[in-house]
């Protein structure tokens, strides 16, 4: 492709124009038989030369750099259509610069943005591979049980009973699926809007220990709470952070051992109070560790669904303590014990 040359284009035209004007001119003198006309006609070429050059350089530098300005403007305009962009004064040689610049820089936005968009597609077909798996094992075993009930069962004074309640178990984890599933796609959009108030932690806590006693009594683990007569007040949304302390209380009863010991601790600092939640059940192995609050990672698949886990349990509580612009940590000790500590603001 033929690139056009603005200088080239202007000398070639003014050279043509003032050759022809200046054979004109010396005709013309020569014709009047005027004794300088050979100066006089060398002197008005050049004139005419520069001042033809001058002109048309300057008449494509305005049609160039006036049409470059509105390309310049329309690319900010792009950038941020809603506000009203203000025009960086910028000389007219450094137009073209700027505007390779802003399509650089404009084309690795869209290169990261289509990065984002692949992770996206990725993260929603394991989603939902993972949604339907986990939706699957509850409904075939009612399946299972309901047809063995209308193939006869029902008269059968020995089963009837139990598979009725073994399908209304499996009801039941099918409503905590969704539950969970509900909770956790609410957090993910940024749906959930946080009621912040004042309350102790404290409190919530003896009240989340009275929920589960049962569950921690059936597997001999005592829960404990350092300080129970310490106050300590949180400015947290209270429904959310007691989900979080169903979810870690729950797994310490889960995965405890028999016998063991669910420790919250919980201290005041400057502007944040610390919480710690402690047990002494199987804990994780290290390299199971960094993923335990990944969505639907569990370490025992098998022990997890017999104690009626989704897998999605850590992943809320980590979005809960992240919505509330604190973070959550996780030591573990394989065979001792798990430690979850987690930070919430102080209320002033
Ligand atoms: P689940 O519904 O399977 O309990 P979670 O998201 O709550 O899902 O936990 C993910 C996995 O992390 C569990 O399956 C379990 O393997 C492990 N885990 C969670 N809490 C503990 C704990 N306190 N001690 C040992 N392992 C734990």
């Amino acid at each position: 492709m033929k690139i056009f040359k603005p200088g080239k284009f202007a000398f070639n035209t003014a050279l043509v124009i003032s050759s022809i004007s200046g054979i004109i001119i010396a005709l013309t003198l020569a014709a009047g038989a005027h004794p300088d006309y050979w100066w006089l006609s060398m002197v008005a070429t050049l004139i005419l030369f520069f001042s033809v050059y001058v002109v048309i350089m300057r008449a494509l530098d305005r049609y160039f750099y006036g049409n470059l300005r509105i390309i310049y403007r329309n690319i900010l305009l792009l950038k941020s259509p809603q506000s009203s962009v203000i025009e960086k004064k910028i000389p007219d040689h450094e137009v073209l610069p700027e505007i390779n610049r802003m399509l650089i820089e404009w084309d690795q936005g869209k290169k990261e943005e289509i990065d984002h968009l692949k992770e996206l597609e990725i993260y929603r077909k394991e989603f939902l591979g993972n949604v339907s798996h986990e939706l699957k094992t509850p409904i075939f075993t009612i399946q299972g049980y309901i047809h063995t009930l209308l193939d006869g069962g029902i008269e059968d004074h020995e089963i009837n009973l139990l598979y009725l309640q073994k399908a209304a178990k499996g009801i039941d984890r099918l409503i905590s699926i969704v539950d969970d599933l509900e909770s956790i796609s609410k957090l993910e959009a940024g749906e959930l809007i946080l009621e912040h108030r004042t309350f102790d932690l404290t409190e919530l806590v003896a009240e989340v220990f009275e929920s589960i006693e049962m569950r921690a009594r059936e597997m001999e683990i005592e829960l404990a709470l350092e300080n129970p007569d310490e106050r300590h007040y949180v400015y947290a949304d209270k429904e959310r952070v007691r989900q979080v302390f169903v979810n870690l209380l729950v797994n310490s009863i889960k995965y405890g051992k028999k016998g063991g010991t669910t420790r919250v601790i919980i201290t005041d600092g400057a502007d944040l109070v610390n919480v710690e939640v402690t047990d002494t059940g199987i804990g994780v192995e290290p390299q199971h560790v960094s993923r335990l609050f990944e969505r639907f990672f569990r370490v025992d698949k098998s022990r997890s669904r017999e104690q009626g886990g989704t897998g999605l349990g850590l992943a809320i509580v980590k979005h809960i303590i992240e919505a509330h612009g604190q973070r959550i940590a996780v030591e573990s000790e394989f065979g001792s014990g798990t430690r979850f500590s987690f930070t919430l603001k102080k209320s002033k």
